[in-house]
């Protein structure tokens, strides 16, 4: 029996209306990850487009990005057999870490990495759950590089492309489950 994914994912992923703040249509993926067929679905597609034409390199580690990129990267990286790496916000890693801050509409954010958390030339492959204005993800990925890592690509459950954060991603490989 052939699964309609991308149907499947849709009826799964809720919108919700002015949260957290008013304006904003807040992207639920609550329900993806309560149904286990959607939600290994949705980690078995990521993990096929990876190994699938064009992808032939290897993935030595898998970065989730606090919060909910964590629920997605770390059966990604099970999957992929790479290790899990945490980019966390401000406080919340006990070793030195590397950071950058991107800007947001209004004030800016921090995001941090473990210094040790790569080998140099480690390809790594980041994970998050929605694809908005790419600022987050570009972070990110900047910190696997000031770490010795090799940005291999980006995967998300799904892209807000009116938000058109591909822009804010020159040159990277992004894949989207879904796009809105
Ligand atoms: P951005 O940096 O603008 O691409 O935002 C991406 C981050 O913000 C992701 O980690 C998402 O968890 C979160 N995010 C942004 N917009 C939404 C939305 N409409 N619904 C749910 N999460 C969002």
């Amino acid at each position: 029996m052939s699964l309609d994914l991308d149907g499947l994912l849709r009826s799964r992923i809720v919108d919700v209306p002015d949260f957290p703040t008013p304006g904003v249509v807040f992207k639920d993926i609550s329900p993806l990850l309560a149904d286990h067929v959607a939600f290994a679905g949705a980690v078995d597609a990521i993990v096929a487009h990876w190994r699938g034409p064009g992808h032939s390199g290897r993935v030595d580690k898998v970065v989730g990005i606090e919060a909910r990129g964590f629920i997605v990267a770390a059966p990604v990286a099970y999957h992929v057999g790479a290790d899990f790496v945490p980019v966390r916000k401000p406080g919340k890693l006990p070793l030195a870490t590397h950071e950058t801050s991107y800007d947001l509409e209004y004030g800016s954010n921090v995001l941090q990495v473990h210094q040790e958390a790569f080998t140099p030339g480690d390809r790594v492959l980041v994970v998050d759950d929605v694809l908005a204005t790419g600022g987050t993800a570009a972070a990110a990925m900047r910190l696997v590089e000031q770490a010795g890592g090799v940005v291999v690509g980006l995967s998300v459950l799904l892209e807000l492309t009116f938000l058109d954060g591909r822009a804010a991603l020159p040159a990277r490989d992004v894949h989207a489950l879904v796009t809105y």
